[in-house]
């Protein structure tokens, strides 16, 4: 809803270039992976041996710091309030 209480669209535009094609952007969020810790025996050798693929990707939480980017300049900017999310 607009500040008027009639309903105006809610947009996506970006604030540095003016973009306003959704299609033009892609939605970034900071999401923590980990890799399992494999060997470490210092006596021996001081090397700390980690999986080289990350553990399973199965069951992320929703990243952090969601945000939209504009691939026509790269600018990153929130995501206006006005706008809901879907994940499909
Ligand atoms: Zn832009």
């Amino acid at each position: 809803m607009g500040q008027n209480g009639l309903t105006t669209l809610p947009y996506l535009k970006c604030p540095k270039c003016g973009n306003d094609s959704w299609s033009d952007m892609r939605y970034l969020e900071d999401i923590v992976v980990y890799r399992e810790l494999r060997r470490f025996n210092p006596k021996a050798d001081p090397a700390l041996v980690i999986a080289s693929g990350y553990a399973s990707g199965e069951g992320y939480d929703y990243g952090e710091n969601a945000r939209l980017e504009c691939l026509a300049c790269f600018k990153e900017f929130p995501l206006s309030d006005e706008v809901t999310i879907d994940f499909e």
